[in-house]
């Protein structure tokens, strides 16, 4: 019997697969689809995810599939410059998210179960029985990252306020028959209208469009060629001819978030857990994040060494990091509205967002970089993570009681480095506290 079932074989539920296998608990990825993802939805991937994934010896496996590296990111189109911000990746990574998703998933110890949709959670005081693909799983735990729609949020009645979609866009992967003259083919920040055409590999270019007859048509209507043509004539002029349409989905701006990231012993993480605008490029990294910060934590809770309240500081570490970017999405969103005087307040953001001390901000949200919780001391990128998914002690010698649970490394700067790289004590008085916080009591 696994320690863990992950729902969903997203970038959210294999990276926290990733984290509890690299820390020592034997983990079951249940997935509805037959096969891995062959479409992505996000497109890039911000710089602290860059870090984390670079830290765990993933990023290789991607770097063949990167189609750019952009120096920049944007605020509802508008592009904030990332050259100067405090890391080795300085810039947002152009790279498919299936790609992403399959070099997580090609290090994992236990192969994906696909075809296995979570159809029932039952719980109780010692685990959990899932129902998948018409069969039961039983395991202590269950990590729901089944997406936006989450079947695990449906079936445990969670409370997941915010608001309705107000606009329905259209996502779709096309080849063009005929080009509008100056189409740019290498990889750029998207523009806020409706139309923005990315070369992807194989001829194929990606575009969102949204008007009038997309609010018209229904969010289950086909989506057609001559929709997206339609759209990106208006965009574009009459020159520009679709050939196929190989992938269409309709999206819209709902934004919502779980009140509780857990519920007993279901965990939600990624998109299970938040759902916004895809402007800014967040929710990937969001649910990346929300892998890092749960896994080991999780995988601690497996071993029985967690210290109380480990676990729950999950939710309170990482609700408000996405609350904050449901705040900021909504705010891109109103930004990029076809009106008079959104367009007044968007060339205002503009101005202020050039302003350095302005941009440096928006830059450290949208990064990820910015991220820190209560009482860390920010991440530390020049400490590798341990293997093994341990704390890491540098410059100071690991107290007797805490022996083989943190790994120690020589270092000039005394640290003690959480496995998701955030500093939880940086010197000084309150080592024993910090270790007690996030490890555990001492044997
Ligand atoms: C058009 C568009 C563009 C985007 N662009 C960006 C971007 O540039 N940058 C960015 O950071 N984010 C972007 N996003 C958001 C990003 O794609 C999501 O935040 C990300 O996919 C979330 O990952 P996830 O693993 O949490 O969920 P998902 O990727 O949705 O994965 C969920 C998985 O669960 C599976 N599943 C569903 N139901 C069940 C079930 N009942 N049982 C078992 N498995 C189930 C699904 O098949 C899927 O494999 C974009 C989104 C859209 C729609």
């Amino acid at each position: 019997m696994p320690d863990v079932l992950v729902a969903g074989a997203g970038p959210t539920g294999l990276l926290t697969a990733f984290e509890l296998e690299r820390a020592g608990a034997e983990v079951l990825v249940l997935e509805r689809d037959a096969g891995p993802a062959t479409q992505s939805k996000a497109l890039g991937l911000q710089p602290r995810s860059v870090e984390v994934l670079a830290d765990r010896g993933l990023l290789a496996a991607i770097e063949p599939h990167v189609r750019a590296k952009l120096p920049a990111g944007h605020f509802s189109g508008v592009p904030i410059d990332y050259r100067d911000l405090p890391t080795r990746f300085p810039y947002q990574l152009g790279v498919e998210q299936a790609h992403v998703a399959a070099a997580i998933e090609a290090r994992l110890r236990t192969p994906v179960l696909r075809g296995a949709a979570v159809t029932a959670v039952v719980q109780d005081d010692e685990g959990v029985t899932v129902t998948a693909g018409g069969r039961e799983h039983r395991a202590g735990w269950l990590v729901a990252a089944d997406g936006g729609h989450s079947a695990v949020r449906t079936l445990l009645g969670a409370a997941f306020p915010g608001r309705p979609a107000r606009v329905s866009l259209v996502v779709a992967d096309v080849t063009l028959a005929a080009k509008p003259a100056g189409l740019a083919e290498d990889w750029q920040l998207p523009s806020s209208g409706s139309g923005y055409l990315l070369p992807l590999s194989d001829g194929r270019y990606r575009t969102i469009v949204f008007g009038e007859e997309q609010q018209r048509l229904g969010r289950d209507a086909p989506v057609t060629a001559g929709e997206v043509q339609r759209a990106l004539t208006a965009a574009h002029g009459p020159e520009i001819r679709v050939g196929d349409v190989l992938w269409a989905s309709r999206f819209g701006d709902a934004s919502r978030q779980l009140e509780r990231y857990r519920h007993g012993r279901v965990l939600f993480a990624g998109d299970a857990a938040h759902i916004h605008l895809p402007v800014g490029g967040q929710g990937l990294n969001l649910g990346l994040q929300d892998a890092v910060n749960l896994g080991w934590k999780l995988a601690a809770t497996v071993r029985g060494t967690a210290p109380d309240g480990l676990l729950d500081s999950y939710h309170d570490e990482r609700h408000p990091v996405a609350a904050r970017v449901l705040v900021s999405t909504r705010a891109q969103a109103v930004l990029g509205v076809p009106d008079p005087d959104a367009a007044a307040v968007r060339a205002v953001v503009t101005e202020l967002l050039a302003v350095p001390e302005a941009r440096r901000a928006v830059a450290a949200e949208l990064s990820g970089l910015g991220v820190t919780y209560p009482g860390i001391a920010g991440r530390a990128t020049d400490v590798p993570a341990s293997a093994d998914g341990r704390a890491v002690l540098v410059g100071a010698a690991v107290p007797a009681g805490w022996a083989g649970r943190v790994e120690g490394r020589e270092g000039a700067a005394p640290r003690l480095v959480r496995p998701d790289g955030y500093v939880a004590w940086d010197g000084g008085p309150g080592l024993d506290q910090a270790l007690r916080r996030w490890v555990g009591a001492p044997a």
